[in-house]
């Protein structure tokens, strides 16, 4: 097989030649067809994540071995089943196009039993941990990492994988809430546009968008916010409070830095919850007694489980989510489509494509 890799990290990927892999036990090679480019392959590639202060977490710290194929938003087909992949009781067979779920966990706790491999405490995530989909193949450890795309556009289909299930699983975490019920988004970049057209499918008609940016505001307006609050200033919270008519029982941060934490925080009322996802960084204050007295969740939401990416490609297929731009990129140019990311001449997903020419 052949992969576009990080070879030395901040250095332009490398097409190098590796073996392709035999699939062992349960598990099953996928040849890939599309793979998102997401802004996390950045921080992959640059080899830490910026925790702010001057910090750094570094990611070689953290297990990521070089070379390494990135890409987690993967569509493709199945080529070889291992001996022992229980292939017919998840609905696969040789041929079969397949969305897969790259947030692997160690396949024997608690967490990957139940299905929620996002929460396992030895994650082998592909396309951070393992070889991932800016490679001619993929492994998927086990049939039911597989999630069939059916009639939905394999590209589009493909950002379901990170961006799409990240949001769906934050916004579960607020539901179920009556459809007139304020729910409050802070930042309307691709995470939010996308927040934006999940809560629409679920038939949510009250969203708030909170963002800095006057432009990504009525971006939001755009994709069917209720309203939108200006991010800007010391009275954040209370714009949010006077645009719901009072304190809110529901907020999503996907910017989750200290400045919109500390608002969004400041805008909930008795029973209100907080999904924190964001890794813009930073720190949050909290005063005790009010976490008691209004009974208050805050609570981080990583990713999503295999469940979750079912349930959101079945949302789509009903027609009611929305595509989000997504541009072809063939997949060997897959080093000058990180530097498009990178130097912030993206609009939606670009993804790569392996039969393009
Ligand atoms: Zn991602
Ligand atoms: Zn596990």
């Amino acid at each position: 097989m052949r992969a576009w890799a990080v070879v030395e990290n901040g250095q332009p990927l490398r097409e190098i030649e590796l073996p392709t892999p035999e699939p062992k036990g349960t598990e099953v090679l996928v040849e890939v067809t599309h793979c998102g480019v997401c802004h996390s392959d950045l921080h992959i590639w640059e080899g830490y994540y910026d925790l702010g202060g001057g910090q750094k977490m570094s990611l070689k710290d953290r297990g990521v071995k070089l070379p390494l194929a990135m890409g987690h938003e993967i569509v493709g087909r199945v080529v070889k089943l291992g001996p022992d992949a229980p292939a017919a009781a998840h609905g696969v067979k040789v041929g079969d196009l397949r969305i897969v779920y790259p947030w692997v966990g160690c396949g024997k706790c608690e967490a990957c039993l139940s299905d929620e491999d996002n929460m396992c405490l030895n994650q082998v995530s592909l396309g951070v941990y393992q070889n991932g989909g800016y490679g001619t193949h993929v492994v998927a450890p086990h049939p039911r990492h597989l999630v069939d795309p059916g009639s939905l556009d394999p590209a589009i289909a493909a950002t379901y994988a990170c961006s799409g299930i990240t949001v769906y699983s934050a916004i579960r975490k607020v539901m179920p809430l009556p459809p007139d019920e304020a729910i409050v988004l802070v930042g309307a970049g691709g995470l939010g546009l996308n927040a934006i057209a999940v809560l629409r499918a679920m038939n949510h008609r009250n969203i708030i968008v909170v963002d800095i940016s006057e432009e990504k505001r009525k971006a939001a307006l755009a994709e069917g916010a209720t309203q939108v609050v200006d991010g800007n200033g010391a009275d954040v919270a209370k714009r949010i409070m006077a645009a719901a008519g009072g304190p809110v029982l529901a907020v999503v941060d996907l910017v989750n830095g200290t400045a919109t934490a500390r608002f969004a925080f400041g805008a909930l009322r008795k029973g209100g919850r907080l999904v924190q996802v964001g890794l813009f960084g930073g720190e949050l204050m909290l005063p005790l007694p009010l976490m008691a007295i209004r009974a208050l969740t805050v609570r981080g939401s990583y990713v999503g489980s295999p469940k979750e990416l079912r349930e959101l490609v079945k949302l789509a297929q009903d027609g009611k989510l929305p595509a989000i731009p997504v541009t072809m990129v063939p997949q060997r140019e897959a080093d000058a489509a990180l530097m498009r990311l990178r130097a912030g001449q993206v609009t939606g997903r670009l993804v790569l494509r392996a039969d393009a020419a």
